[in-house]
């Protein structure tokens, strides 16, 4: 079988076909890939039936994974359902029961529904997230993408140059703050330190830049935060505007994968009475944002 992809939507994202991601991969197959996420920076790879294990390997191809034993993931280790290297983006809890609509977890997945870069919270960012879709309700649910490469080409000028040096605070509490969700423990108030990243990224293999937005930005260093809230909120508005928006309906067995350094996604609603039960194997990012020179 020969990797091969089609690109489905006019700036990025591409289908993948002739590749069984549940065996292990040639070089010449990751080397492929790697190369369709520089370009197409999402990628589809329709009918992949995975167990977790599988789906753990196959996200070894491409780099080391990203630990979830640190701050900022809701449901403790003693109530997943899952390994500690799966991130569990079900509405389950963890006796398989569909949450309670009165449940932190599910407040805080509510939030996903808003778009956002996954960990932009954390010091070091993620890369790539791959989600698997295993149980699908029946209506809504979609994944929707957005494309930060395409969206920072197409600024004008002047706005250009007023982003290019300017660093952000992201926190999942500026995220769930947006919800209404204010409710944190002390805990979760000391996890969730902002962390600076800067808004535009350059991609450490194409040298495209990107607008590096997130719902969990709050701040930007040297503005008060209404003028950087409003600033951010214009950016955003500006940057998932419908030509630079994938949506993904999805089927059962769709192995999803997106660059989180040069994408935003978010869920979409769905009817909460139905089970969703999707799986999210993430790779950490290799450099803190502040590091690296725009
Ligand atoms: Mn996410």
């Amino acid at each position: 079988m020969t990797v091969s992809i089609r690109q489905i939507h006019p700036v990025f994202v591409g289908e993948v076909t002739g590749i069984d991601c549940s065996k292990p991969l040639s070089s010449g197959d990751v080397a492929a890939i790697e190369a369709g996420m520089d370009h197409h920076a999402v990628l589809i790879f329709p009918d992949q039936p995975l167990t977790d294990q599988q789906q753990i390997d196959f996200t070894r191809h491409f780099g080391e994974l990203e630990g979830y034993q640190t701050g900022g993931h809701i449901r403790k280790k003693e109530d997943s359902r899952l390994a500690p290297e799966l991130a569990d983006f079900s509405n389950l809890d963890k006796s398989g029961n569909i949450m309670s609509d009165q449940d932190r977890v599910w407040f805080f997945k509510l939030g996903d529904r808003l778009w956002h870069s996954d960990s932009s919270f954390r010091p070091i960012p993620a890369k790539y997230s791959l989600l698997s879709g295993r149980v699908l309700p029946s209506w809504g649910a979609n994944t929707e993408f957005a494309d930060m490469r395409a969206a920072y080409d197409a600024l004008d000028d002047r706005t250009r140059r007023e982003v290019e040096d300017l660093v952000c605070e992201h926190s999942l509490r500026f995220s769930r703050e947006a919800i209404g969700f204010t409710d944190l423990t002390p805990e979760e108030r000391t996890a969730f330190r902002p962390v600076r990243q800067r808004l535009v990224r350059t991609h450490p293999v194409t040298g495209r830049k990107s607008l590096f937005l997130s719902s969990h930005a709050g701040t930007i260093l040297g503005w008060t935060i209404p003028e950087a809230r409003m600033f951010l909120r214009d950016l955003t508005e500006f940057a998932t505007q419908q030509r630079f928006v994938h949506a993904h309906a999805w089927r059962v067995n769709d192995l999803v994968i997106w660059d989180n350094r040069t994408t935003m996604h978010r869920a979409r609603r769905f009817d909460r009475n139905e089970v969703r039960d999707v799986r999210r194997t993430t790779l950490g990012g290799d450099v803190a944002t502040i590091e690296q020179a725009a």
